[in-house]
Formats: structure tokens, sequence, C-alpha cells
């Protein structure tokens, strides 16, 4: 756009005169529509005030942000500017006395969260800076309102998570140091028996810290989809057996059962990922159900793919949640499961392992009356084209 102002000279005449007033207007006046244009469509609210502390401008995003409009005016003092806004803000105490009204006192620049309350809660990150003429000269001040809601929210999600997870990784941490310590005490000799449990105690602890981090570590790659499967022919029944064994002597309190249904036929899978899969389903199971309950493995044949199911008599999860618990930290809603030691992951890596097999998982399951975890793979089929010997996972973060 030709933002250049034409000159005008003593000759020329009048209705010359008035032709080039009239397109200078003409043109003031598209500038002026298209920058207002431009601010009024500026993801954020913007205040702009003169050098004496009063209103010179504002955009229609402000209204919108605070999710209504404040009876503004040109020459509002900024301060009755502030007073209006605090109407809409939860702790306008401690946010608003830090907005300063004229440029004078912009000196910090600081920049401040706002929460918003209203039919919609926002939180908006409140921005100040002060306009200066082509001099340097003090023109004034503006105020930029940015809706920061979902990064707040994030962010938060983000110190919880890593709460959690360091949380999790200090209990056995002290565990092994506290046995550690207590081993190496100089004022005490330990019988052989006791330096044998309590090194079984740091082996256990040290098996389940390196659980974590690997849990941790698959969670990334498959979010990152860095991580491939290296499929082979697998009978499932003796995997099947292994895995139901092992829960056995692990659980010695719980009962299990296996049920292998239909003709063998075998799948096209890495074992040690189907393996993991299987212990995950296992161990929680075992862990989110009474000792004493049933816990009962199957397999079974469904069109072209193998069914693997595991059922526990456990408290089960409310309909609502049943999609959630496969999302990466969920640990639902209940308090009883919340207690439990994890970090939300395992069924997460699961559903990543078992999708880059070519298979399914989902739940079944009724508060107090326990779960189904079952998903399928695709049977081997020699002659037909098989699933690429290099799948890779994928998994929503
Ligand atoms: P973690 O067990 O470490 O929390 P998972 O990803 O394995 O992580 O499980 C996610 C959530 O799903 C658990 O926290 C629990 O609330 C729920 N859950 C998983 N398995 C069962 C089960 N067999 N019975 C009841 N709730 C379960």
């Amino acid at each position: 756009m030709d933002r250049q102002v034409g000159t005008v000279t003593d000759n020329v005449g009048p209705s010359t005169w008035d032709r080039v007033c009239e397109e200078q207007v003409e043109r003031l006046e598209l500038e002026r529509a298209t920058l207002s244009s431009i601010l009024d469509s500026m993801a954020d609210g913007l205040v702009l005030a003169d050098a004496d502390g009063h209103l010179i401008y504002w955009n229609g995003r402000i209204a919108e942000l605070l999710g209504t409009s404040l009876p503004l005016h040109v020459g509002m003092p900024a301060a009755e500017f502030k007073h209006l806004l605090s109407q809409h803000i939860a702790d306008p105490e401690q946010g608003l006395n830090n907005l300063q009204c004229s440029s004078d006192e912009l000196h910090r620049r600081p920049r401040l969260d706002l929460r918003i309350v209203g039919a919609r809660p926002l939180t908006l990150q409140a921005m100040q800076f002060p306009i200066h003429g082509p001099q340097g000269e003090d023109w004034g001040c503006g105020l930029i309102l940015r809706d920061v809601t979902e990064q707040r929210q994030v962010d938060q999600i983000r110190a919880s998570l890593l709460a959690a997870v360091s949380h999790e990784l200090r209990a056995p941490l002290s565990s092994i140091k506290g046995f550690a310590s207590t081993l190496l005490r100089p004022d005490v000799s330990w019988d052989v028996d006791k330096q044998r449990e309590f090194l079984t105690i740091i082996d256990e602890e040290s098996d389940r810290l390196a659980g974590l981090v690997d849990e941790l570590l698959d969670t990334s790659r498959l979010v990152l989809g860095g991580f491939k499967i290296e499929p082979e022919v697998l009978d499932l029944a003796p995997l099947l057996e292994r895995i139901v064994a092992q829960a056995r002597s692990q659980a010695p309190q719980h009962r299990f059962a296996l049920e292998i249904a239909g003709e063998p036929r075998p799948v096209w899978a890495e074992p040690r990922r189907i393996q993991q899969v299987l212990h995950n389903l296992v161990d929680n199971a075992i862990k989110y159900s009474t000792p004493g309950g049933e816990i009962t493995v199957r397999c079974r044949p469904q069109d072209d793919t193998l069914v693997i199911s595991v059922t526990d008599q456990g408290e089960g999860i409310p309909q609502e949640e049943q999609s959630l618990v496969f999302e990466p930290f969920y640990r639902g809603q209940s308090p009883e499961r919340a207690q439990k030691a994890g970090l939300g992951l395992g069924l997460t890596i699961c559903r990543g392992y078992v999708e880059a097999h070519g298979g399914h998982i989902w739940v079944t399951s009724a508060p107090r009356q326990g779960s189904t975890f079952s998903f399928s793979l695709p049977v081997y089929q020699p002659r037909a084209a098989r699933p690429p010997a290099e799948a890779t996972g994928n998994v929503d973060a």
C-alpha cells in the first residue's frame, strides 16, 4: 500500500485541492480501517493508553476473552480499566497490583497470569510494553492479554507426571539405599542369613527400578515411533504355560487357570514383546484383585486371529474409564487402584505392541465383577502376504 502523503502546492486550484484532500481522507480512512481489522483479528487482546494513562485504543478480542464487553471509552483513565478488569479476575489483589497504568512505571515490564472467572474460565497472560515516539519520547503504554489456558494445563499435567514418575522411582531407590547402608554399618556384623535377606531385597528392588525405567523408555519409543518388532512363527501354548507357571510362584495366594481352545495355530509375532504384554496383563490382574481370587488366561481362535484374554475377579473398571486405561500415565479414578504402585504405562505399552503386530486390545469390565483384558494376534499364514517384518508401533502421547 502506498503510504506517501501527496504534496499540495500553491498553484493548485480549489477544486483540485478538494479532490486531493478527499483522496487523502479516503486513503487515511482505508488505512485506519485496515489497521483496525488487523488489530481486531489478533488472537490476543490489546489495550493502548497514552502517556497520561488514558485509554486510546482496545481491540474486539478483549470482550471475547472476558466473555463480555466492558463499558470502555476513549480517554478512560487506565486505573478505571483496571477496576473493570478486576471484576472478572479470580484473585484481583494478587494480579492487578502488578499492572502499571503509565509507561513511567513499566521499568520491569512484568508478565503475569490472570485467572478469568465466568462461564468459560481462562488463564490470560498479561504482558505490558511501553510505546515510544520516533525520538524515543514517551507515547504511552500497551497491554496484551494472551489466552494461555491450554499451555498452563499442559504445564500442570507435565509437573504432576514428573512428580508421579519421581515418586515411583524414589520408592525402590530408597529401599536399595536403606538396605545397602544397613549392610555397611561398621558397628553391626550381620549373620549370613540376614545378609542374604537384605541382598535379596536390594536385588528385587533393583529389578523394580529397572522395570520402571524400561517402561518409560518403551513408552517414549512407542510415542516417537522409534521401535520395531521382529516377528517369527510363534506357538503361543508353551509361552502361556510358562507365564501362568511364573504367576503361580509370584502370587501363590491367587488361583490360576489356563484354557486353550481349538486347533493349535501359530501366530506371526515377536516372542519377547508378546511375553511382555502377557506379563503386564497378568501382573495387573494380580495387582488389582484380592488374594484368593481366580485369574484365568484363555486362548481361542477367531477368524484369522487368536484371541488371548486375562480375566480377574478384582474390583473392575467403570465403563467411562475403560478407554482411558490405555492412555499414557492414566491410573484410574478409584483411590484403591491409585494406591497401588505403578506409572500408568503398562497398558499403553501393551496397546503399542499389540497394534504393531496388526492386532487389537480391549477390555470388558464391570465394577466389583472383575475385568477381562483381551488382545488379538494374526495367525501365521505361510503363503499369504504377511505383515511387514518391521512393523512399527505408534502411540499418541
Ligand atoms: P499401572 O498399573 O502402572 O497403573 P497400567 O497402564 O497397567 O498402569 O494400568 C492403567 C490403569 O488401569 C491402572 O492404574 C488401573 O487403574 C487400571 N487397571 C489396569 N488393569 C486393571 C485390572 N485388571 N483391574 C482393574 N483396574 C485395572
